[in-house]
């Protein structure tokens, strides 16, 4: 059974997309199995990873509303064991078609019992910047969220809400959400306020706080215009390296 992902965070730009492609390229490297599902709209995790869909490209939206199958939709992306299942402006429509339906936040949870997915041994699920239908559904289908937090003013900011939202997803839909873990991101070690964060984050979730730390690192933030994971851009670079500890630390954790 496929280990499911959800890396969510209601913030926008803390590097959710950023973690997603480049945990999955980590794990691929060390020989896992991994689906990327962009949940996001904007489609960046499709874009990073060097998908260029186009309007026709069958998207994880037409997988699920039921218009297209699975097999039909997934794309091999750069390296063996890595795959993904492209995003798609249509899935901002999901939000207020989603609202009308009946059970709507389980829709993801039951296409994901396909036996499609058995192959893989991770699935990682880039949300969207809300807390909307769309997270919703990646929270009720993940076995665990991984939660990106920026280094920044305003950090914490937020972070008390979603633990909120995740205590209701286990009451509502799925008592075995687990907490991945929180990762400390764009960090820079010569900033106080950055290691004032990372301090309180240590403070407040000492046990779900991740020991990897993602730097703020250039080298990070351009990967993407490359179409490519931190890893095939430059594999020396700090930023590759973190996101490689990441993925050993979480395949160490089981
Ligand atoms: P989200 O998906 O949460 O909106 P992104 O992953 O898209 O966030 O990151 C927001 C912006 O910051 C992007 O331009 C990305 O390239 C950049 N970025 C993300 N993480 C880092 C980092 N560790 N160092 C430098 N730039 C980063
Ligand atoms: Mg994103």
């Amino acid at each position: 059974m496929a280990k499911i992902v959800a890396v969510a965070n209601q913030k926008g730009g803390v590097g959710k997309t950023t973690t997603t492609i480049n945990l999955a390229a980590s794990m691929a490297v060390e020989e896992k199995k991994v689906l990327v599902i962009d949940l996001d709209p904007q489609g960046n995790s499709t874009s990073g990873l060097g998908v260029n869909a186009t309007k026709s490209t069958p998207s994880a939206y037409d997988f699920l509303i039921g218009n297209k199958s699975v097999e039909d939709a997934v794309i091999e992306a750069h390296l063996k064991y890595l795959y993904v299942l492209p995003g798609s402006l249509n899935m901002a429509g999901f939000e207020s078609e989603a609202a009308s339906v009946k059970g709507s936040q389980e829709l993801l949870r039951g296409k994901l019992q396909d036996p499609y997915f058995e192959q893989f041994q991770y699935i990682l699920l880039d949300c969207p910047p809300s807390l909307g239908y769309i997270t919703l559904n990646a929270l009720v289908s993940a076995s665990s969220i991984l939660i990106p937090v920026q280094c920044e003013f305003f950090a914490l900011e937020g972070l008390s809400h979603l633990l909120k939202t995740i205590e209701r997803v286990r009451k509502q839909w799925n008592p075995d959400l687990e907490v991945e873990g929180i990762l400390p991101t764009m960090y820079d070690k010569r900033n106080k306020l950055s290691n004032q964060v990372l301090e309180d984050l240590r403070d407040h979730f000492p046990e779900l706080v991740f020991k990897s730390v993602i730097p703020r690192n250039v080298t990070l933030g351009e990967a993407p215009s490359y179409g490519k994971p931190v890893l095939l851009h430059d594999a020396l670079s700090k930023g590759a390296q973190s996101y490689l500890h990441l993925a050993r630390e979480i395949l160490a954790y089981g």
